[in-house]
C-alpha cells in the first residue's frame, strides 16, 4: 500500500496572510511529496508486512523495520506523517483558545492557555536548525516536546495531537529568517477541533 499526498481540506491561500499560498503550495506539493516517494521506495524494497502498514502504525512499531532502514523510515516516514498532521490541524479562521479535553489537559499541565502558549512558543524558537515542535498525548496527560529534523514521536510511544514545522522551508520565503513572527502567526490558525479529535484517539 503505497502512501499518497492527502489533499487539502482549503486552497492554497485560505491561511493567508498568516502563511503564504506560494509556500503552502511548494511545502505541500514538493516537500510533503517528497517524504512520500521515498518511504514508499524504502518500503517497496522491504516488502512484508511493512508494506501493508499504516504511516502510522509503520512508526509505532518502527523495531520491526530491519536496523539499515529504521532511519530512513523515521526520516521519510516521519516526514509522511508530520505533514499530514500539520495540514490537519491547521485551518483558516482557526486560532484562539482550545475548548473540552484538550483545554483541561492543557490547564492540568501549564496551568493554563498563556503557560502553555508561552512554553511552547520558547521550546518551538529553540529548535536547533531544522526539526519541529509537538504537543503530544501519552500515557493520559500531554506534554510539549521539540523533536530534530522528522522524528516521528510515535517511535518514542507518543502521540502527536499538534506540531508547528520549523523548518526553514516552511516559513522563509515569507518570513525569512523570522522564526518567532511565523510562530506567532501560526497560533492564528490552529484548528483546535481536529486538536480534541487526535487526544480522543490517542485514549
Ligand atoms: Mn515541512
Amino acid at each position: 500500500m503505497a502512501y499518497a499526498l492527502p489533499d487539502l481540506d482549503y486552497a492554497y491561500n485560505a491561511l493567508e496572510p498568516h502563511i503564504d499560498a506560494r509556500t503552502m503550495e511548494i511545502h505541500h506539493s514538493k516537500h510533503h511529496q517528497t517524504y512520500i516517494n521515498n518511504v514508499n521506495g524504502i518500503l517497496e524494497k522491504l516488502g512484508g508486512d511493512l508494506a501493508g502498514m499504516s504511516v502510522e502504525d509503520l512508526l509505532a512499531n518502527i523495531g520491526k523495520v530491519p536496523e539499515d532502514s529504521r532511519g530512513g523510515v523515521n526520516f521519510n516516514g516521519g516526514g509522511t506523517d508530520n505533514h499530514n498532521i500539520f495540514w490537519k490541524t491547521m485551518k483558516p479562521g482557526g486560532g484562539g483558545e482550545p475548548t473540552g479535553a484538550v483545554a483541561d489537559a492543557i490547564n492540568s499541565a501549564f496551568g493554563d492557555f498563556a503557560g502553555f502558549k508561552d512554553a511552547f512558543t520558547k521550546d518551538t524558537i529553540g529548535v536547533k536548525g531544522s526539526g519541529w515542535c509537538w504537543l503530544l498525548a501519552k500515557g493520559g496527560a500531554v506534554e510539549i516536546k521539540a523533536m530534530p529534523n522528522q522524528t516521528s514521536p510515535r517511535t518514542e510511544g507518543a502521540t502527536p495531537i499538534l506540531g508547528i514545522d520549523v523548518w526553514e522551508h516552511a516559513y522563509y520565503l515569507n518570513y525569512q529568517n523570522r522564526r518567532p513572527d511565523y510562530i506567532a502567526a501560526w497560533w492564528n490558525v490552529i484548528n483546535w477541533d481536529k486538536v480534541n479529535a487526535l487526544l480522543a484517539a490517542a485514549k
